[in-house]
């Protein structure tokens, strides 16, 4: 039997209250799309991907989008290995307040630069007189600001499906995670599971006291013979979801 390789990344989402953090990974996870806004604490989800030669462990953090909860933004922004930044196209404001993420992000990690960062402006729906932002303008902003970083940037909608999964394949090209040729064969291996509240870290604190490497994805080795446990709950393992 051949050996495959795992990597473990926690990609944490960042960004202003109502712009559309939670309403982007459940439309990525689950394919639904809710036109009501529950505010979230701190939501984890946890997916497996078949990559072909590896598994990709992905821990996505939803995270509260105020500064109410500024010890548990602070633990999550270090716990990170990825960083999905949203604001809403047709706020103004809300790209002030990713702005405030970067700098959280820079004053905290002194790796900033080598952190893959997706910079997403959701809502791309919304009528053009209700627009307040263009892409370009984002664009310009990252990459004269900061030029050096591994970042990208994007439009999506999560109301109507758009770019969504685009996002996500972000994440792996800047991560220099690499794609099977047959890109239709990323399937996603098991189901999601979420823990509302508190992050895994927050509760144990032993991500909080772990060494972090500067790569930025942990790897890990293991044997392919061994069947995989799926969290099989919602009978939703082997989907195609990011080709
Ligand atoms: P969060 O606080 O950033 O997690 O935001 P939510 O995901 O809870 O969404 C806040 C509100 O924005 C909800 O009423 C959503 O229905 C709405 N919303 C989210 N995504 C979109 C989108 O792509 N387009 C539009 N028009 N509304 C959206
Ligand atoms: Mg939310």
């Amino acid at each position: 039997m051949g050996e495959t390789s795992s990597y473990q990344v926690r990609l944490v989402v960042l960004g202003g209250s109502g712009v559309g953090k939670s309403s982007v990974l459940k439309r990525f996870l689950f394919d639904t799309y809710c036109e009501k806004h529950s505010p979230t604490v701190e939501d984890m989800h946890y997916r497996e991907f078949d990559l072909g030669t590896l598994t990709l462990k992905v821990d996505f953090l939803d995270t509260a989008g105020d500064m109410q909860f500024p010890a548990m933004r602070r633990l999550s922004i270090a716990n990170a290995q990825a960083f999905l930044l949203i604001y809403s196209v047709d706020s103004k404001a809300s790209f002030e307040t990713l702005k405030k993420c970067f700098e959280e992000i820079r004053e905290q990690r002194t790796d900033f630069q080598e952190v893959p960062i997706v910079v997403v402006g959701n809502k791309m729906d919304v009528p053009s007189d209700r627009r307040e932002l263009l892409k370009e303008d984002v664009a310009e902003w990252v990459f004269c600001e900061l030029p050096r970083l591994r970042v990208k940037v994007l439009e999506c909608s999560a109301k109507d499906s758009m770019n969504i999964k685009e996002l996500f394949r972000s994440f792996l090209i800047l991560a220099k995670i690499p794609l099977p040729s047959d890109s239709s064969s990323l399937y996603r291996r098991s189901s999601a599971h979420a823990s509302s509240g508190k992050a895994k870290g927050a509760e144990d604190g032993s991500q909080k006291s772990e060494p972090r490497s500067r790569s930025l994805i942990r790897r890990v080795s293991k044997k392919v013979s061994r069947k995989r446990e799926c969290a099989n709950s919602d009978n939703e393992t082997n989907d195609c979801i990011l080709s």
